[in-house]
């Protein structure tokens, strides 16, 4: 159908603009001695003249679309010229979302290797975007195919948009970060390498996230932002080195303050030596922060696995809670080990049940709610009896609300079910 027979309401949409005016408000945005990003995309095939119609006209240029090619199931998004501009025929515009290194780091070599895919196979434009630092290719969309080929060679994936596993992010940790307990990056790479067609085939209620902080200073604030949160912890005090302390005090550090700084009165000083009371430390990194490299993380070394946060979901943002409170990593060669002992909970059986039962669109930290978290470690997370007592009594973490609940295509009847399953699970909520 001609994009002139479909139609179009004018009280909706807007006439498209005149081309003087367009090609005018274009070339206002290029003047001034600041860099203009019309000018630079300009240099690109995008296609500045429709961008330029949505500036003038006041509406968006673009509506949705869909572009399908056998084998990409996720992380293509798609959009067309909006009838109203009635560019006929239409000018499709296809991205691809890259599944990218962990840490956003980027070796010259594969930035190189993603130009030359942008120009080959799309507009010669890459975008980095959000939190997460997607990297996103315009792709023209015959060649959606020969794109994904490409990236396959050079170890890259197309996928994460969607009901997948989102892009999963881990912080810098052993790469930049001297706090770091274990290697975030490997443990990245590890769940691609275990989970890859989570991230590439859409099969769940809802996304899901998965983020990696090496400490509990948690840089990516998991806790609010992922499914799933695995953070490096050690149990017990922190480890104290007497020579580097008393060079850090010559240096002039201060002990005293650093006393004054343990929120939980854990650290005593008795004008020589300096004491941690383990059973007393929350691990809030206050102390290591002030004195490292006198004062690290404990020997005791381990991973904290939280369950269910979020920052946009059903029953409002929410912190994760404490899931798996410690697994031991004795040393970094057994941090494979000590994944495939997460993934075993997760993958196995929490990810099948939440498929089973989690209503459309909503995250996990919502089901849990939903069914409170007494029945979600049991039925869900599968754990005995003794153990899910034991994890509810250790979890330190509380929800908190802000932007009320949000009913996505609810029967009244259902509104009313789900606010009453809601006001039980927050009377067990610990
Ligand atoms: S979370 Fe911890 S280990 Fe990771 S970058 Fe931040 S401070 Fe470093
Ligand atoms: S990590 Fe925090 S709670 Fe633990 S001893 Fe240091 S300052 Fe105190």
């Amino acid at each position: 159908m001609a994009s002139e027979e479909l139609p179009i309401t004018p009280s909706l949409w807007p006439e498209p603009p005149p081309k003087e005016k367009v090609e005018e408000y274009l070339a206002e945005l290029e003047k001034g001695p600041w860099p203009s990003h019309v000018t630079e995309l300009k240099k690109t095939k995008y296609p500045v003249y429709i961008y330029g119609m949505g500036l003038v006209a006041g509406a968006t240029p673009w509506a949705t679309s869909a572009a399908k090619a056998p084998g990409i199931y996720s992380g293509v998004l798609s959009r067309m010229s909006h009838p109203w501009t009635r560019i006929t025929p239409p000018v499709f515009e296809d991205h691809a979302r890259v599944l990218i290194p962990s840490a956003q780091v980027f070796t010259t070599t594969l930035l190189r290797f993603l130009i030359e895919a942008s120009r080959r196979y799309g507009w010669g434009l890459l975008q980095f975007i959000g939190g997460t630092g997607d990297v996103v290719i315009n792709v023209v969309r015959e060649r959606l195919i020969d794109l994904d080929i490409f990236l396959r060679r050079i170890g890259l994936d197309i996928g994460g948009s969607g009901d997948v596993m989102r892009n999963t992010v881990s912080c810098p940790g052993p790469l930049l970060c001297p706090y770091a307990i274990y290697d975030t990056l490997k443990a990245r790479d590890f769940t691609y390498s275990c989970l890859i067609d989570w991230a590439t085939y859409p099969q769940f209620p809802y996304k899901i996230k998965f983020k990696y902080s090496g400490c509990p200073i948690d840089c990516l604030k998991a806790q609010a932002r992922a499914d799933y949160v695995i953070i490096g912890t050690w149990r017990g005090a922190p480890d104290v080195d007497d020579e580097k302390l008393r060079q850090w005090i010559e240096e002039g550090g201060d002990v005293e303050e650093l006393v004054r700084s343990c929120p939980t009165r854990a650290i005593t000083w008795d004008g020589s030596r300096l004491s941690i009371d383990g059973s007393k430390c929350v691990k809030c990194m206050e102390c290591i922060r002030r004195a490292y490299p006198a004062i690290k993380p404990g020997k005791e070394r381990g991973l904290t696995v939280l369950i269910g946060g979020t920052i946009k979901s059903r029953s409002g943002p929410k912190l994760a809670k404490v899931l798996i409170p410690f697994i031991p990593l004795p040393s970094p060669d057994k941090l494979e080990e000590a994944l495939m002992t997460v993934f075993q909970v997760v993958r196995d059986r929490i990810v099948p049940k939440w498929d089973e039962e989690g209503w459309r669109r909503e995250r996990v930290g919502d089901t849990l709610i939903r069914v409170t978290w007494q029945r979600f470690l049991r039925d869900f997370a599968k754990f005995d009896p003794d153990l899910a007592a034991k994890i509810t009594k250790a979890t330190p973490t509380e929800p908190y609300y802000s932007y009320g609940i949000t009913f996505f295509n609810m029967s009244e009847e259902q509104k009313q079910k789900y606010l009453e399953d809601l006001r039980k699970a927050m009377e067990t909520w610990q």
